[in-house]
């Protein structure tokens, strides 16, 4: 017939298992949440997409006043060479005007191809912002099937030490299984101990001699340190 203690111990051995399946049920579903690089990648694609339109925007007022400028130095050249303007100081004063006039051009084209240039960059950042969100969301992906599925293994390996648990514990008398559960909540889970070399499975202490041969008899025997049962 199977030692008391030793039922003990296997009952000790399924509850540690399930303590430890909760823990990582309980790792899993915190690391179910979504990861920080995707927000940060999805904030940088937000980011990049916000720039392009800026500069977007920026290029087409920029190109409608390099537009409205060629507009301006044509109706003035035409007015000059018209042949309207008799006038030689006038005719003077509006060719001034058309060359300062080019002059802003220049300027205003200088800024259209800046804004171009702007708008290429943008659009190339937009496009790498948007490929490094698409590798991190496959990335999650496959990690998030890896986690529901352990977390489904779980259930199904938790299942069954409960029911292993309960026809073990049903061979037990219910006042020792109420012993064993009041030693495992004080005792940080652990209500039995292996003796390993003399030595105390729960506490590391160094046990007596008499203690370490009672502990291999019929008898339930309590560490004198730790007060678990020891199981030698
Ligand atoms: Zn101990």
């Amino acid at each position: 017939m199977t030692r008391l203690i030793e039922q003990l111990a296997a009952l000790q051995t399924l509850d540690s298992q399930l303590d430890a399946d909760r823990r990582r049920y309980a790792a899993i579903q915190e690391a179910l949440h979504e990861p920080e690089s995707l927000r940060q990648a999805q904030a940088a694609l937000d980011e990049a997409t916000a720039r392009l339109e800026r500069w977007q925007r920026e290029r087409r007022r920029r190109e409608t006043a390099v537009a409205d400028q060629q507009a301006r130095i044509r109706d003035q050249e035409k007015q000059l060479y018209g042949g309207r303007i008799k006038d030689m100081r006038e005719q003077v004063a509006l060719q001034q005007n058309v060359e300062m006039l080019k002059r802003q051009l220049g300027r205003l084209e200088e800024e259209a191809l800046e804004a171009i240039l702007e708008v290429e960059q943008a659009e190339r950042d937009v496009a790498q912002a948007r490929a490094h969100l698409e590798a991190e969301q496959a990335a999650w992906q496959q990690t998030q099937a890896q986690l529901l599925a352990e977390r489904e293994a779980l259930i199904v390996h938790a299942r069954q030490l409960k029911n292993r648990r309960q026809s073990l514990s049903a061979q037990l008398s219910p006042d020792l299984v109420q012993r064993y559960e009041a030693l495992r909540q004080k005792g940080d889970g652990l209500a039995v101990a292996r003796v390993h070399h003399g030595v105390c499975g729960g506490c590391g202490a160094s046990l007596p001699t008499a203690v370490q041969q009672q502990a291999r008899g019929d008898t339930l025997v309590t560490c004198p340190f730790c007060r678990r049962l020891l199981c030698g």
